[in-house]
């Protein structure tokens, strides 16, 4: 058989697809790194080698393959089926839909710990706490021990949750995260160690699991030596992408999954780590070939194939100034004779003016929409962009930012699902129960405790007797669980049924009723596409889908439309066009990072995914100044920001320096001078304090 797609790599691609099957010359064996730079087709390779395992006789369905979002896991199935169907045609549909494991390490850790739940003694209805849910029973917690009296200035249930966190995600104790990361809490080391007591007991009481769960028991399942053995035999191949961005859990669940590293594939590029904040280590990806014996074969690649020449250039010399030494030398045949731009503007207003002007100039060029991308260091930036593009009538897609199912209608309705999926999940109860009027925190805690008694407990609800206040209420809300709890309604019907329960409700809470029923409905849509209550629940809580610009209407599928991103949820992409915004110390790196030279460096490679994200043209745009708040005592209304410390002056020859508006368009006036300077990230930060 003729592997036509094979003769699109390049030799080392080649090597790394076809490694340890039939093709390969050098009939290599055992667990393979493909370590390599940005652009460099890290992930069109691994979609090429799944392919190949699929051709070379690979049982799709004991294929497991982790990506960093859900998205990137169905760009990825879809591209194994388009390289597969050049050489097996139609059979190839078939095969890649049997391609069932590909995910998030969070969703496959979900769908295996409700698999196996009764060999660990896990209850399979477990629900899924979301950051938000998972601070509040923090802060349940923390009031329940009486730790959280102002006089005692007890850390925040957030930075409860972040301690938390970190402790599990880099398998460290207290005490130790405590020093590193969280040195004005260490006084607490005692009281923070009840409280997780106290937050682990409650979980496990309701049957709930947090992000950081699904990795612990996933990795304690698989920790069995039973267990491990079922699990680890019935995938013939493991892959994972992006692999700089794994923490030391999601690396033992990997190393006990495949102990011997047979059938172990991982990719990514340790100059793009950039979730340490998340307890991500690029250790991970250093030390893995040593982890075997003999150890793991290295493939690096060094071709870019996504940026022009300059591009590439003006991106290597922002990471060679890193502390670190990469040892990778991308180069491109990719000329261009068009260099990155630093563009300099007034401020905010006018960036988001010139932003608008150049998307709308280059969509005349014939790139499309959807082929440009805004990108920025925190969700926030893109507020005045996004008032601008509304204004203009320009369609857009905002991923990281604000999500949908954050706003209180949307969470209110699903936390009704949540109860009837599990009735013991005291978050999802307070919320509903709070919604009843004449319920309030005392009553909802009674109610709750009286149903965390019995063994049926949404049986328990039939029986309770609520609040004279709320009797009016009452039976529609139990008519409501119950009717939810039995099969009878179906799915995605339920759905409607639960927005029929919060009806009343909606129109007494929100002024905008209207705006948030379409919301609903839209909710409704996307419930459509979820086989059933469980999955949806699920995958929404780990991989939200983005917010849209056209909130009322369904998901801007077919049209075109604008990315707007976070640099965070921009990797692993790629479009024509990048603009990123706010290329200054303050906003880029964020101040909130310069604490340490560790953070500061996580900082520029931010800026290095971010450049590395564009294909043909780049623009870094450098607002002069910033507006800002409560600075009239020193008679400043904006303060002066500067070009970020990552673009020195020796490296500005790689770029291209405009102004905007154009000179010729009338200079802007100069900002007051007021001799002030102040933090721009201060004032950053006041947006969400
Ligand atoms: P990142 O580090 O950003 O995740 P990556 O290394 O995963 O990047 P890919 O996204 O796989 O890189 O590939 C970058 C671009 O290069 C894609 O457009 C891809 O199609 C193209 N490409 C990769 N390999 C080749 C090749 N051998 N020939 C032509 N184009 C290629
Ligand atoms: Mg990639």
């Amino acid at each position: 058989m003729s592997l036509a797609y094979l003769d699109k790599l390049n030799p080392e691609q080649h090597q790394a697809v076809v490694h340890g099957t039939a093709a390969d010359a050098a009939a290599r064996q055992g667990p393979l790194l493909v370590i390599a730079g940005a652009g460099s087709g890290k992930t069109n390779t691994l979609a090429h080698r799944v392919a190949h395992l699929i051709v070379d006789g690979a049982d799709p369905r004991r294929i497991l393959l982790m990506t960093f979002s859900r998205r990137a896991a169905a760009e990825m199935t879809a591209r194994v089926g388009r390289i597969a169907r050049l050489v097996m045609g139609e059979r190839a549909d078939i095969m890649t839909e049997a391609l069932a494991w590909a995910g998030t390490f969070h969703g496959i850790g979900a769908r295996l710990l409700r698999e196996y739940a009764a060999d660990i003694g896990l209850d399979p209805a477990f629900t899924i706490h979301d950051r938000e849910d998972a601070a509040d029973l923090m802060n349940l917690m923390r009031h329940e021990l009486g730790f959280s009296r102002t006089e005692s200035r007890f850390p925040l249930k957030g930075t409860c949750l972040a301690i938390y966190s970190r402790c599990v995600n880099a398998e460290a104790p207290i005490e130790e995260v405590l020093r590193a990361a969280f040195p004005w809490c260490a006084a607490w080391a005692g009281e923070i160690k009840q409280l997780f007591a106290a937050y682990v007991e409650a979980k496990q009481a309701q049957n709930v699991l947090d992000y950081d769960d699904l990795l612990l028991y996933w990795a304690q399942m698989i920790g069995e030596p039973e267990l491990a053995g079922e699990i680890g035999t019935r995938f013939d191949h493991v892959l994972v992408d992006e692999y700089q961005d794994t923490n030391r859990l999601q690396a033992s669940i990997l190393l006990a999954l495949k102990p011997h590293g047979d059938g172990l594939t991982v990719v990514g590029d340790d100059a793009q780590a950039i979730y340490s904040f998340r307890a991500a280590t690029v250790r991970n990806i250093l030390d893995f070939p040593r982890h075997f014996s003999p150890p793991a074969h290295v493939v690096t690649l060094d071709r870019n194939y996504r940026s022009t020449q300059p591009i590439l250039a003006a991106a290597n010399g922002v990471i060679g100034l890193a502390r670190e030494r990469f040892t990778k030398n991308l180069w491109t045949e990719r000329p261009s004779s068009r260099r990155p731009q630093l563009v300099a503007v007034r401020d905010e207003a006018d960036q988001a003016r010139c932003v608008v002007e150049r998307v709308l100039a280059q969509r005349e060029d014939g790139t499309v929409l959807k082929q440009q991308a805004v990108l920025f260091r925190a969700s926030h930036h893109s507020g005045p962009l996004e008032v601008e593009l509304t204004r203009r009538n320009v369609p857009f897609v905002k991923f990281g930012g604000l999500k949908f199912l954050d706003s209180a209608h949307v969470k209110d309705v699903l936390a009704l699902l949540r109860l009837a999926e599990n009735p013991r999940d005291r978050v999802a109860g307070f919320r509903v129960l709070l919604l009843i009027p004449g319920i309030g925190p005392a009553s909802a805690q009674r109610v709750l405790d009286q149903m965390a008694a019995a063994a049926d407990p949404a049986a328990a609800l039939a029986t309770v007797v609520p609040p004279a206040r709320a009797a009016a209420d009452w039976p529609a809300f139990v008519a409501a669980v119950t009717e939810l709890r039995s099969a009878g309604t179906g799915w995605p019907a339920e759905l409607e049924r639960a927005r029929q329960w919060y009806e009343p409700y909606l129109e007494q809470r929100h002024e905008d009723a209207a705006m948030r029923r379409a919301d609903l409905v839209q909710l409704e849509q996307i419930a459509a596409t979820y086989p059933s209550r469980e999955r949806f629940l699920t995958e929404l809580t780990l991989d939200p889908p983005d917010a849209a610009s056209d909130q009322a209407g369904p998901p801007l599928r077919d049209e075109d439309y604008l990315i707007l991103s976070t640099i965070h949820s921009a990797k692993g992409q790629e479009w024509r066009s990048v603009t990123v915004l706010n290329v200054v110390d303050g906003c880029l790196p964020s101040d909130l990072a310069t604490g340490t030279a560790a953070e500061l460096e996580e900082e520029r490679r931010l800026l290095y995914v971010a450049m590395t994200r564009a294909r043909d043209e780049l623009a870094l745009v450098v607002p002069q100044r910033f507006f800002t708040h409560g600075q009239a005592a020193f008679g400043a209304r904006y303060v002066t920001a500067a070009r970020t410390r990552f673009i020195p002056d020796a490296l500005t020859p790689l770029f291209e320096r405009v102004s905007w508006p154009p000179a010729s368009a009338g200079a802007p006036p100069r900002a007051p001078a007021t001799g002030v300077r102040v933090d721009v990230g201060a004032r950053m930060r006041g947006m969400w304090r």
